[in-house]
């Protein structure tokens, strides 16, 4: 079978890796010119760790990530407000949780497909029509193909999903937040496997040291309404400059360092909810179908489960995709649903809105440096509730 894939992001390749593992012959289309490195750095663990593990990735993911020892929270002094050690994330998942940026899991991941699947960069899909055995795929430059499926993994803003569904506003939870990061050079100060962050109402900035002398940067602002455009990066640093024009801390060293760099990565905070992740020939996965927003911290993750778990079902259903399609979803929907409840409630405690609030925070997570408030707290959040069952043989 021929599987068209939408987006060589994180669920893409995983999905492509498992499908010719099983004997389909996947096709990646990615909308940028080259692989999209680079971003914010991620948490990485639960279910989607195992699916690493089964990639043979885990070793490779160590090395290139963090195994961060504190999140600290501090003021606009830099001393410590509040914060707690991270050695309840290693306790909880068995030593199974790494954070890195997401271009390192990406490009980690796309390594195991390259050259052994065809990818077409810089092209997207303009026009599904689907047919009684087939769906033919129309490109922005390549002629139009005809394919037995098509994947949409091209993120919270699918292409794929608009051309199937309908239109984005249709299925997205906006949070109430928007997020930028970006990468420094030479940044000072550093904090060594320290998560580093500041807040005052409706605002929070962070900023992570990475090897290289590089330093991840990391702000999230509270937003009324969808606010600049994604792609147009001059208004968004001008809204973000608004936002953050009277903050204190370090913030007007790191509004400094954000205007000298072009790679800077914002978006809005949102979740998708679909009743249906499939329609006719076409399946949706990781944000595309389901995103959780960067506050369930487990995006990547659910997606790399969600690939495995299509390609395991197109597998055991020997390709009759209107039963794998209905198994994959039938598996992961409350999994993934749960998920999206907890997120949406961690949101407010991710960047209080009010003084009180933030005060809050800060109480609560220096009693996290007692590991039974921490077990209680976050314990069970690190439990995920969903086990992967068996490769498809
Ligand atoms: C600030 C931030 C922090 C986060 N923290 C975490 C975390 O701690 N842990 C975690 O697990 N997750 C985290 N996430 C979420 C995580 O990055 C996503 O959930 C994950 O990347 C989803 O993978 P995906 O493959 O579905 O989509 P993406 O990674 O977004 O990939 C989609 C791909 O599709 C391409 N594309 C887009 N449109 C088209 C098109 N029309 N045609 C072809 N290609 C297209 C894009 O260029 C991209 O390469 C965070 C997200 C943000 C923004």
């Amino acid at each position: 079978m021929n599987i068209l894939i939408s987006g060589a992001g994180i669920a893409g390749p995983t999905l492509a890796y498992w499908l010719r593992l099983n004997g389909f012959t996947p096709t990646l289309v990615e909308s940028a010119p080259v692989l999209r490195t680079g971003g914010y750095i991620i948490d990485f663990w639960g279910t989607g760790f195992d699916v690493a593990h089964r990639m043979g990735l885990i070793p490779e993911l160590m090395r290139r990530g963090y195994v961060v020892q504190e999140v600290r929270l501090v003021d606009a002094k830099g001393r410590r407000a509040g914060g707690f050690s991270a050695e309840i994330f290693s306790r909880a998942t068995g030593g199974r949780y790494v954070s890195l940026p997401r271009g390192d899991l990406a490009s980690a991941v796309y390594a195991t497909i390259e050259g052994k699947v065809e990818t077409i960069f810089g092209d997207h899909v303009t026009a599904l029509k689907p047919a009684k055995k087939s769906i033919r795929a129309t490109f922005a430059k390549a002629p139009p193909r005809d394919f037995d499926l098509v994947v949409g993994a091209d993120g919270l803003h699918s292409t794929v999903r608009t051309l199937t569904f309908g239109e984005q506003a249709k299925f997205e939870r906006y949070l109430g937040y928007k997020a930028a990061a970006f990468e420094v050079k030479g940044y000072r100060p550093r904090d060594e496997l320290v998560y580093v962050t500041y807040g005052e109402p409706g605002i929070q900035a962070a900023r992570f040291a990475m090897r290289d002398d590089r330093t991840l940067i990391l702000f999230v602002y509270t937003h009324q309404g969808p606010g600049a455009p994604p792609h147009d990066v001059a208004a968004q640093k001008q809204e973000i400059h608004k936002r953050f024009a009277d903050a204190r801390w370090e913030c007007p060293q790191m509004l400094a360092a954000m205007d000298a760099t072009d790679a800077l990565y914002v978006d809005r905070v949102s979740q998708i909810r679909m009743r249906d992740w499939t329609k006719d020939r076409v399946a949706l996965l990781g944000d595309a179908a389901s995103c959780p927003s960067l506050l369930a911290g487990q995006g990547s993750a659910l997606a790399m489960v969600q690939a495995y778990m299509l390609a395991r079902e197109l597998a055991r259903a020997k390709g009759d995709h209107r039963k794998a399609f209905a198994r994959y979803q039938k598996a992961l929907y409350a999994f993934i649903a749960k998920k999206q409840v907890a997120a949406e409630r961690f949101a407010g405690a991710f960047a209080p809105r009010t003084k009180f609030g933030l005060a809050v925070r800060n109480l609560v997570t220096r009693a996290m440096g007692i590991p039974f408030v921490a077990n209680l707290a976050l314990g069970s959040t690190l439990q995920d509730s969903f086990t992967l069952p068996p490769e498809a043989s």
